[in-house]
């Protein structure tokens, strides 16, 4: 059995990105292939707690994040009502004298991790995916859509929560499932004095503001559906939805509402997560990132967990073991922690639906801060 020395990277967001930067850092031959043209991205902004911070940093990349976001010092909760103080945090922070989190949004993120991608030799291709995988003794044949064939010891499907790497290894019916809650965001300018987390306790979920650049915030809502509303928007009138929905809020969220106006600046989206039984793995072909365990988005940890995801394995695969070894060391090191993060943001959701429900929301928070903390 040799070492890993040839690997496709399948899907080009974070988890693709990290673990293609950390594979070429270990000296090995990464083709990366995202089914994408053109490199955009969804979504507002992204919180990167101390971990995420921690994983970047071993990549080289935490200093320029910081440096192109906004940090996050810790978390002020308070009721719905815009002034009752719930809890006041600060977080420590992961790595010496870098902000315990810190705020960024998704474009930039992006393109530092595509800049450190194309940086590090990686071979990348947009608008192309896998058409099929041939499992062979000792190597991974594959198509692309593209008409190129090659041959990996390792392809690694990071192919985000939808994932087709995910159906072709584990069937249709290892998938991503609502869990009755939809996220709004909107990019608005920033509170002067934003300098953590503020987070609003609502009925039926919450509200909130993260800094992201010196001029810019992200303001949030997660919410469980209002009895007999559909789930499914069209982009058409959801800013009037969303200024509906934050009625419940006072203080800083009814001044902000209502800077709601347009439809195409509010991103909304159900909530899903999934986690795939262990191992993550078929043969030559494992899954990382919301391929394997997508998150709800609780505790700020779905991309931190990816970025780490590429971390390990590489360290895994720098280690000259035989295939079998490295996705045995890597489920080691990833399974328990990615699981307690899942159920625990699931706690918290369930809770943020139904007061009634014997939950403790603090307690499972602290639970996934902890496994997100202890050491890779
Ligand atoms: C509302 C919301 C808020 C969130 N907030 C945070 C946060 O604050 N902090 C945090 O850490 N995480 C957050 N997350 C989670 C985070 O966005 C995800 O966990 C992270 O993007 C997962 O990265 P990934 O690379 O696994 O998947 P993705 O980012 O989904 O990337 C998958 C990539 O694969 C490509 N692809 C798909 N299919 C194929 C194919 N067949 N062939 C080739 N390419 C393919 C896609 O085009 C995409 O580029 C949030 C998620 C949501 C929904």
């Amino acid at each position: 059995m040799t070492a890993v020395r040839r690997v496709l990277v399948v899907g080009g967001g974070i988890g693709g990105l990290s673990a293609t930067i950390a594979l070429r850092r270990t000296g090995v031959d990464v083709d990366l292939v995202e089914k994408n043209p053109e490199w955009t991205v969804h979504g507002v902004g992204i919180i990167q707690p101390g971990n995420a911070l921690r994983a970047l940093h071993e990549l080289g990349l935490a200093e320029e994040c910081v440096a192109e976001g906004h940090p996050i010092l810790g978390m002020r909760s308070r009721l719905a009502d815009g002034t009752t103080l719930l809890h006041d945090d600060t977080f420590p922070p992961a790595v010496p004298g870098l902000p315990p989190t810190n705020g960024i949004t998704r474009r930039r993120l992006h393109d530092i991790l595509v800049a450190a991608a194309t940086r590090s030799g990686a071979d990348i291709r947009t608008g192309v995916t896998v058409s099929t995988l041939d499992e062979r003794p000792g190597e991974v044949g594959v198509a692309f859509s593209d008409g190129a064939h090659r041959s990996y010891d390792l392809v690694v499907g990071a192919d985000g929560l939808y994932s087709t790497m995910r159906e072709t290894l584990f069937g249709a019916g290892v998938k991503a499932r609502f869990t009755g809650q939809v996220a709004w965001r909107i990019n608005l300018p920033r509170i002067p004095e934003l300098d953590r987390m503020w987070m609003f306790r609502g009925s039926r979920g919450s509200a909130g503001f993260v800094p992201l650049a010196p001029d810019l915030m992200y303001m949030l809502t997660i919410e469980k559906v209002p009895e007999g509303a559909p789930v499914r928007l069209p982009r058409e009138g959801l800013a009037a939805v969303y200024r509906e929905r934050l009625a419940e809020y006072g203080g800083p969220v009814a001044e902000h509402r209502e800077l709601v106006r347009d439809d195409d600046e509010v991103v909304y989206r159900p909530v899903e997560n999934v986690l795939v039984p262990p191992p993550w793995h078929r043969g030559r072909v494992l899954l990382i990132g919301d391929a394997a365990h997508g998150t709800s988005p609780h505790c700020g940890q779905g991309g931190a967990q990816a970025i780490e995801d590429g971390v390990v394995l590489a360290d895994e695969v720098g280690k000259g073991l035989p295939v079998e070894q490295v996705l045995d060391g890597f489920m080691g090191r990833r399974y328990a922690r990615c699981k307690t993060i899942v159920e625990g943001s699931e706690r918290i959701g369930r809770w943020e639906q139904d007061h009634s429900l014997d939950i403790d929301p603090d307690a499972a928070a602290f639970e996934v801060t902890m496994a997100a903390m202890a050491p890779l």
